[in-house]
C-alpha cells in the first residue's frame, strides 16, 4: 500500500522531526501532542539542564579568575530570575518549532492520543472532547517519564528531573539519588551554584549502566570528590522522612543519616506507553515494552516506534535519527539503525563523551582492538585554558589501524567526539588522521596525538 497519510504521536525531538521530514517527503502529516511542543528535550531535559550547567559554569569560571588577579565578587544568586530567563529561552525555541511545523503544513492536534484500531486514533483534549483521525502509517514518539520509587514521599523539596528546573532556591545541601548522566549533570550544575552536593549511587561507579563510560565514571567520581562533592557509591537509600518544608532526612544501607534541603530523584526513566491502548491496534508487547525490529517497526508493520519510548540509547539525537530512518523505511527504503555511531555525551566538567565500539564490542565484532591514551595534561590549549584534567582513549584495530571507537573525558569532550564519529563513519584509519594537519594550539590536535600512538610499535610505547 502506498503511504499517503501519517499520524505522529509526540512532538519531542523524535516526533517533531518525523512530522517535519514526513511533510517534506510529501506525506499528509498530523502531529498529536498532549503537552507543550518540544517534548522532554526542550521543556524538561536537554535545554533547561544545559542552560543551568552553562550559567553555573560561567559563575565557576568568573570566580576562578581570582587566580589571575581578577576578583569577581558574588553578591547574590536570584533563582527566580534564572527560571524566568530559562523560560524565555524555552519559549523562543518552542516558537521556532511551531513556525517550522506550520510552514511545513503539518496539521496539529492537542490532546492525549490512543488507539482505536491499527489505522485510527482518538485524541482526547483536556476538556474531554474527543476527535478521531485515520492514517496509513503511525509513528509513536511518546518519550519517557522519570521513575519515582514509592520510598520517596510527596514533598516540595523532593524533585525529579522534570521539576528541579522550577526550584526557587539554591539548596544548601542537595542529595542526588542516582549517578547516571542526568544525576551527574545536575549535581555539577548545583554545586557550581553553591550547593553542597552528595550523590548516592547503588552501583560501584558513576554512569554505571554505560560500559562506554567505565573510565569516565571513575574519573568523574574522582574529579567531583576533589571539588568537594560527596560520592557514595555502593549505597542505597533505605528511608526518606520529611523534617519540614525544606528539610528531608534520609537513611542509607551502609552510611550515616543525612539531612538535605532538596533531594533529586534521578533513578531512570520509563517509556510513556500506558494509556496508548496499543492492544486495540494488535501491537505485541515483550516484558511490558513495545517489541520493535531493526527498522523500528512494531509487530504491526505500518506502526513504528522511535525515541525514548523504545530506544536502547535514549537521547534526543537518537530520537531524531530514528525518525528519519523510520520515514525512509515506511516510504520504501528500508533503513536499519546502527546505534554504535551515536555520540553519547555528558555535559559535566570535565565533560565525557564516547562513540563507536568499546573494546569488548570490538573483540566481539572480530577485531583485534588496541587502546591508546593521550592525557590532556600534554595539550597546550588545555593548559592555557586551565582544563588539563582528563584523557582521550582511541580504540583501533591493531592490524588494519582502522578507527573503531573513542572515549574522551576532558575539556570540550562533547564537541571533540564528533571528530571521532566522522572518522569512524568515513572508515578512516589512524594513518588518515595522522596525515591530517591540525592547528596548534587546539584541543583537536589531541586526536592526532592519540592515534599517532597506535602507529608506533608496542615496544616504542613501552619505552615512551
Ligand atoms: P520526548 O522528548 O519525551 O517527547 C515525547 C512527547 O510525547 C512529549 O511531549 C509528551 O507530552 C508526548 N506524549 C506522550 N504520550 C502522549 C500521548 N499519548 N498523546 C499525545 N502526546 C503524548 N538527550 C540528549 O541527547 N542530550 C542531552 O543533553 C540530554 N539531556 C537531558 C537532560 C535531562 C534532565 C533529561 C530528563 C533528558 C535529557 N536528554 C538528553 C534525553 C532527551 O530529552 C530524550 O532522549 C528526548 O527528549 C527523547 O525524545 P522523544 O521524542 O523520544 O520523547
Amino acid at each position: 500500500m502506498k503511504i499517503k497519510s501519517l499520524i505522529v504521536v509526540g512532538s519531542g525531538p523524535g516526533g517533531s522531526v518525523a512530522a517535519l521530514e514526513g511533510a517534506a517527503r510529501g506525506l499528509s502529516v498530523t502531529l498529536i501532542e498532549r503537552d507543550e511542543v518540544g517534548g522532554t528535550c526542550l521543556n524538561r531535559g536537554c535545554i533547561p539542564s544545559k542552560f543551568l550547567l552553562s550559567k553555573s559554569r560561567q559563575l565557576v569560571e568568573a570566580l576562578a579568575l581570582s587566580d589571575a588577579g581578577i576578583v569577581v565578587r558574588l553578591e547574590t544568586i536570584d533563582p527566580r530570575q534564572m527560571i524566568n530567563r530559562k523560560n524565555e529561552l524555552l519559549g523562543t525555541l518552542r516558537q521556532r518549532i511551531d513556525q517550522s511545523l506550520k510552514a511545513a503544513g503539518v496539521r496539529r492536534m492537542k490532546g492525549h492520543a490512543r488507539f482505536v484500531t491499527d489505522h485510527r486514533m482518538e485524541v482526547i483534549a483536556s476538556g474531554g472532547t474527543t476527535e478521531t483521525i485515520e492514517g496509513d502509517a503511525i509513528i509513536l514518539a511518546t518519550g519517557s517519564s522519570p521513575n519515582t520509587p514509592t520510598l520517596f514521599p510527596k514533598h516540595p523539596a523532593i524533585v525529579n528531573s522534570s521539576t528541579i528546573f522550577e526550584l526557587e532556591y539554591i539548596p544548601k545541601h542537595l542529595v542526588v539519588v542516582g549517578g547516571g548522566y542526568i544525576g551527574c549533570e545536575l549535581a555539577c550544575a548545583f554545586q557550581g551554584l553553591g550547593s553542597k552536593v552528595t550523590i548516592i549511587e547503588k552501583e560501584p561507579r558513576l554512569l554505571p549502566t554505560q560500559p562506554e563510560f567505565e573510565m569516565a565514571g571513575m574519573l568523574l567520581g574522582r574529579s567531583f570528590e576533589k571539588r568537594g562533592m560527596s560520592i557514595w557509591t555502593g549505597t542505597t537509600v533505605e528511608s526518606v522522612k520529611s523534617v519540614d518544608d525544606k528539610r528531608i532526612e534520609l537513611s542509607f544501607s551502609n552510611r550515616e543519616r543525612l539531612e538535605a534541603n532538596a533531594v533529586l530523584i534521578a533513578v531512570g526513566r520509563s517509556p510513556n506507553l500506558q494509556d496508548l491502548q496499543v492492544s486495540r491496534a494488535g501491537i505485541d508487547l515483550e516484558n511490558g515494552r513495545l517489541r520493535i525490529n531493526e527498522y523500528l517497526q512494531t509487530s504491526v508493520p505500518h506502526i513504528y516506534a522511535i525515541g525514548d519510548l523504545v530506544s536502547p540509547v535514549p537521547l534526543a539525537h537518537t530520537a531524531s535519527w530514528e525518525a528519519d530512518a523510520a520515514l525512509s523505511t515506511l516510504l520504501g527504503k528500508p533503513t536499519p539503525i546502527n546505534y554504535s555511531l551515536i555520540p553519547r555525551c555528558v555535559y559535566t566538567w570535565p565533560q565525557a563523551a564516547a562513540v563507536g565500539l568499546t573494546e569488548t564490542e570490538a573483540k566481539n565484532a572480530g577485531y583485534h582492538p588496541r587502546l591508546d591514551r593521550y592525557h590532556f595534561a600534554g595539550n597546550s590549549k588545555a593548559l592555557i585554558e586551565n582544563e588539563s584534567e582528563g584523557v582521550w582513549i582511541s580504540i583501533s584495530d591493531a592490524q588494519s589501524h582502522k578507527l573503531l571507537g573513542g572515549q574522551i573525558v576532558g575539556p570540550q569532550a562533547t564537541e571533540l567526539i564528533h571528530l571521532v564519529a566522522l572518522a569512524i563513519k568515513a572508515g578512516l584509519s589512524a594513518r588518515d588522521v595522522s596525515d591530517t594537519v591540525f592547528a596548534h594550539p587546539t584541543l583537536s590536535e589531541s586526536f592526532r596525538e592519540v592515534v599517532n600512538r597506535s602507529l608506533i610499535t608496542s615496544k616504542a610505547i613501552a619505552n615512551s
